[in-house]
């Protein structure tokens, strides 16, 4: 476990960010609150892309909860079938829009507790949408996010909740409003899952995390010595194993 990034660090880390990415913006398409509530719904445990690629034929069928209830859920899946788990979101989305029209009037609520409420909606989904759509600073922790804090130092914690909790404490003001983006940026693009690129992050420096990951060459480089060294140790007990 790093140690806890100091606050000048992480000022320096957003700041860093921000200038690399000066508008970040949601990967996801959406047009108004309501398409960013059902995109958001479908993207649990799936890619952006594919979420993307549904919504785009499915948005022009069906983008107001009224529309989406008249499709039905069977209509739903028809659209969300390349997406994974599309059973269950396609009974949430009918659902969620159903709950809408009946106490929303059809508008998507600014509130989490509402939010979280509707079927298939947890925090992630609620914070991301108070987040993108009504521009509260709220940091909704997936997976890249839960990866990159607790790698880093920047807000480590065992569940998504406490990760979310402790980067909206730790995250200076003026960086609140886009930290989610860039932190799911740069666990998506650089401080990957497998491997950190370390080699070539811009924050490598202010990051807790050891040792940094090298660049492929040269860890194609330090790995050849090891498996010659092996393979003479193997060698040798071979040759001891027979005499
Ligand atoms: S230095 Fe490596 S571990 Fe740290 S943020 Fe950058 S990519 Fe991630």
């Amino acid at each position: 476990m790093p140690r806890p990034m100091t606050r000048a660090s992480i000022e320096a880390f957003y700041a860093r960010l921000s200038a690399a990415m000066p508008e970040p913006e949601t990967e996801l398409e959406y047009a108004s609150p309501y398409e960013l509530v059902v995109a958001v719904a479908l993207s649990a445990q799936a890619t952006d892309v594919s979420v993307n690629a549904a919504t785009r034929k499915l948005f022009p069928i069906a983008n107001t909860p009224q529309a989406m209830i008249d499709l039905g859920v069977e209509g739903v899946a028809e659209f969300i079938k390349t997406i994974g788990l599309w059973r269950n979101k396609a009974k949430n989305v009918v659902a969620l829009s159903q709950i809408l029209l009946d106490e929303y009037d059809g508008v998507v609520p600014e509130d989490r507790d509402k939010l979280q409420a509707l079927p298939g909606v947890g925090r992630k989904t609620a914070d991301v949408v108070l987040n993108v759509a009504f521009g509260h600073p709220t940091i909704a922790v997936d997976t890249h996010i839960f990866r990159v804090a607790n790698r880093t130092g920047l807000g480590a914690g065992k569940t998504t909740d406490q990760v979310s909790d402790k980067l909206v404490k730790r995250t200076p003001e003026a960086y609140l409003q886009h930290a989610h983006h860039w932190l799911i940026l740069h666990g998506r693009y650089v401080c990957k899952a497998r491997t950190p690129e370390c080699w070539r992050c811009e924050v490598a420096d202010l990051c807790g995390f050891k040792p940094k990951t090298l660049p492929p060459e040269e860890r194609k480089a330090a790995a050849k010595p090891k498996t010659k060294k092996k393979a003479v140790k193997k060698a040798a007990r071979t040759k001891k194993a027979a005499s």
